[in-house]
């Protein structure tokens, strides 16, 4: 082929055909033809490259490569949340202001002799304010008791219970066998029954009605039975607390009475003992005795 044009133009088939129709003379013919030459050279290169890409449809066996399978970018469209995990019991504080006075454990108050089991929580409260359901439950009891006063039982999931009592008054619609669901009201906090002032008496109690400490359930909520703390909160401090209280209720007044005599009667009887020191005789009544040992033994009794 013609040696001149080609070194001039190159091989770009663009800058030979825009040559060509500028330049009406000189060789067009040898351009033209290696025009169509190289036009046809590229048509078949590309239709043997296109050749040896395989079409997959037309292969069953093969699977498209990534490129080819790649889904469309992600859009801004929110994710699908995970479902919440699920709520078997939750236990909320019954008294939202309120705080614990008197925790879970032995307690000692001032009328009695022996320590006792405070079976829950003595929650006290600013003002007057409603008593809520801890947890979802159903109305098992509900009445007056000389030691809880007005009071309120809730059973729950798992045959859980939890009790409200010195209520003031009952919140309306409570009555035996009505569910309730957490953080409705049951209740006016109150000073009925045995109590000392205004407070709430809260219980939790486990399906075999054993005392669980509030405070170690108080807050949280379990997907299972077997996520619930219950050795924790079945444990009772060893140590005794002697309660104390703003006032005496009226129904203790007597044996606040007799303890106070009883205590005056061993302290003339010691101070006795004590001038008598060469007396062989001992007159220590069964009371001396007890208290000749130290801390009296403890006895576990459930005291509201
Ligand atoms: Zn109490």
């Amino acid at each position: 082929m013609g040696g001149g044009p080609r070194e001039r133009f190159g091989s770009s088939g663009r800058s030979q055909l825009s040559e060509t129709s500028l330049a009406p003379a000189g060789p067009p013919r040898h351009r033209l033809i290696d025009g169509l030459l190289g036009g046809a050279v590229a048509l078949v290169a590309i239709t043997v490259a296109h050749a040896a890409l395989p079409d997959f449809e037309d292969i069953p066996h093969l699977t498209a490569p990534p490129w080819a399978a790649a889904p469309p970018p992600a859009k801004a469209a929110p994710a699908p949340r995970p479902p919440p995990p699920p709520v078997l019991i939750a236990f909320a504080p019954p008294l939202p202001d309120g705080e614990v006075g008197s925790p879970f454990g032995l307690r000692q108050l001032p009328w009695e002799d022996q320590a006792r089991l405070h079976a829950g929580v003595d929650m006290v409260a600013p003002g007057p304010e409603l008593v809520l359901a801890s947890t979802d439950g159903v109305v098992t009891r509900v009445g007056t008791d000389p030691g809880y006063g007005h009071f309120v039982e809730l059973t729950h999931a798992e045959g859980f219970t939890t009790l409200y009592g010195h209520l003031d008054h009952f919140a309306a619609g409570i009555a035996l066998g009505v569910a309730v669901k957490a953080g409705r009201p049951v209740g006016l906090i109150g000073n009925t029954g045995a109590s000392t002032g205004v407070h709430l008496h809260f219980e939790v109690h486990d399906a075999q009605d054993r005392p669980l400490n509030p405070e170690v359930l108080l807050g949280h909520s379990y997907a299972r039975a077997a996520d619930l703390p219950l050795r924790e909160a079945r444990r009772i401090p060893r140590r005794v607390r002697v309660a104390y209280v703003s006032r005496i209720p009226r129904s203790k007044k007597a044996e606040m009475q007799a303890k106070l005599a009883d205590d005056l009667a061993e302290q003339a009887a010691a101070d006795a003992g004590a001038a008598d020191d060469s007396s062989t005789t001992t007159t220590t009544s069964p009371t001396t005795t007890k208290r000749a040992h130290g801390r009296p033994r403890m006895r576990i009794r459930l005291s509201s």
